[in-house]
């Protein structure tokens, strides 16, 4: 159990739990503010993150940016984003039921620490291993669910909407819906 940001950062940049370790070059723990009260939730490091070692910090991190940013969320400031696996799937292939079992208890020590109100999970990987297993992105994105107290919404992964861009629109509406959430349960202050 860690009761410390230092501690779980250095405990997880050091891990070797899964053979996804083998291939890294950094570790992807997370960014934002580890008092955010919504965290995002991918399903795990690409190139440009495994090189940065940072989440969300290629063409579909850019994206993710300008979304956020539409809500007045911002990845420095309001909230704070993960990935399933830290480390990055070779050819970013889909983690592993395996690789996700092992890695999921880094991502669990960090929603202790931050106890975040909302957990938005961005594709179908991080919400069928969060939310439930046999989720229906393409139907259920937008939705809220709650589990342990904790609301909890599905997303269009943003690698997905650069594929298709012509599921931007119903993608942006979730954003809308989850401002309208956090401004409901006092979490943002539009006045
Ligand atoms: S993916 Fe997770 S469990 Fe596997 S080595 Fe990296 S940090 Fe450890």
């Amino acid at each position: 159990m860690y009761t410390n940001w230092d501690d779980l950062k250095a405990a997880c940049e050091s891990c070797r739990k899964c053979e996804l370790c083998k291939t890294r070059t950094n570790v992807v723990v997370g960014v934002g503010n580890p008092l955010a009260e919504v965290m995002f939730i991918g399903e795990g490091p690409g190139e440009n993150e495994d090189l940065q070692g940072e989440p969300f910090v290629g063409r579909a991190g850019k994206l993710l940016d300008k979304m956020l940013d539409a809500v007045e969320l911002d990845r420095h400031t309001n909230v704070y984003i993960a990935n399933i696996v830290k480390c990055r799937p070779p050819q970013n292939r889909d983690p592993k039921p395996e690789e996700q079992e092992q890695c999921i208890e880094w991502l669990r020590a960090q929603v202790r620490l931050i106890r975040p109100k909302v957990i938005v999970c961005l594709g179908r990987i991080a919400a069928a291993k969060i939310i439930k297993p046999d989720i229906k992105i393409t139907k259920e994105h937008g939705m809220w669910f709650e589990k342990g107290g904790i609301l909890m919404m599905p997303m269009l992964h943003p690698a997905a909407l650069l594929r298709d861009p012509r599921k931007k629109p119903e993608a942006f509406q979730d954003f809308l819906t989850l401002r309208e959430k956090l401004r409901e349960i006092g979490e943002l202050d539009y006045s």
